[in-house]
């Protein structure tokens, strides 16, 4: 690539695709190049297709440290965006915009809390951002999702902190149901820092059942997606 092109790709602050990755008929990863772009995990960048005005959020999914971006995409068939990024190849670039949003951990975990991570479909994103930042990190992960094509490449996560909740699909390795009756089955402690992510309906009856649990309202965080 010529310095003329270099410099005008960070000016418009486009990146590079690097791969897609389809992990079922409409969800995909789309690997970007970094560009030295820096966030914190759990934020969102705007991403459109370079030759359009129009981008969309997209929460962040790879890791801080990684050396390039990951976002995961769920195509909406009658999308604007979405159907317009699954098409995209190796090669092409995108439209990023700087990470933007407060959807993050504490500075310091209070070793006296638990952490729950609650996520309806690609809301997983920020979660694996949030683990891939902190290996270390002492986590449960529930998962709405409505069968196994949804389990997002969950062998990322160790088997014991992530509770798959299929609501069609009745499987050995998960709960069968919402992640709302898990969470009616599983009273959590008062002493837990929940985060939710995904579609407004689930944050909705979610953060009910959570605040009737007794868990105070500002231990409980939310990025409502649609
Ligand atoms: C902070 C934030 C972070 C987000 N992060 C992600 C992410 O990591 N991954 C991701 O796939 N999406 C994410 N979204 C949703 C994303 O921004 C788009 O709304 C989505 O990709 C649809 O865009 P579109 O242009 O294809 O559809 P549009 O033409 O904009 O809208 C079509 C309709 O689809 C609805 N819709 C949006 N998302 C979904 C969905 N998943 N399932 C069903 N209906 C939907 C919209 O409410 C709208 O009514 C996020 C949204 C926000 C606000």
């Amino acid at each position: 690539m010529n310095e003329v092109s270099e410099a005008n790709k960070i000016s418009t602050k486009l990146h590079e695709i690097l791969e897609m990755r389809h992990l079922n008929e409409s969800t995909f990863v789309v690997k970007l190049e970094k560009n030295n772009l820096s966030f914190k995990a759990g934020q969102h960048i705007n991403v459109g297709p370079a030759n359009s005005i129009h981008t969309r959020e997209y929460s962040i999914y790879s890791g801080e440290h990684d050396d390039y971006l990951e976002i995961l995409v769920k195509e909406v068939t009658d999308g604007f965006i979405s159907p317009v990024l699954k098409k995209q190849l190796p090669g092409n670039m995108l439209v990023v915009e700087e990470p933007v949003g407060y959807f993050s951990l504490p500075v310091k975990i209070n070793p006296d809390e638990k952490l729950l991570f609650i996520a309806s479909g690609t809301g997983i994103s920020p979660f694996h951002s949030f683990i891939k930042s902190n290996p270390d990190l002492d986590y449960t992960l529930l998962h709405g999702i409505r069968d196994n094509t949804e389990k997002y490449e969950d062998s990322f996560y160790e088997t014991a902190r992530y509770i798959p909740c299929t609501s069609r699909q009745k499987n050995d390795d998960s709960y069968f149901g919402r992640v709302t009756h898990y969470l009616e089955e599983h009273p959590v402690s008062p002493n837990t820092r929940c985060f939710l992510c995904g579609n407004s309906s689930m944050i909705h009856d979610v953060y009910d059942i959570l605040e009737n649990q007794g868990v105070p309202s500002e231990m409980i965080h939310a990025e409502v997606y649609f």
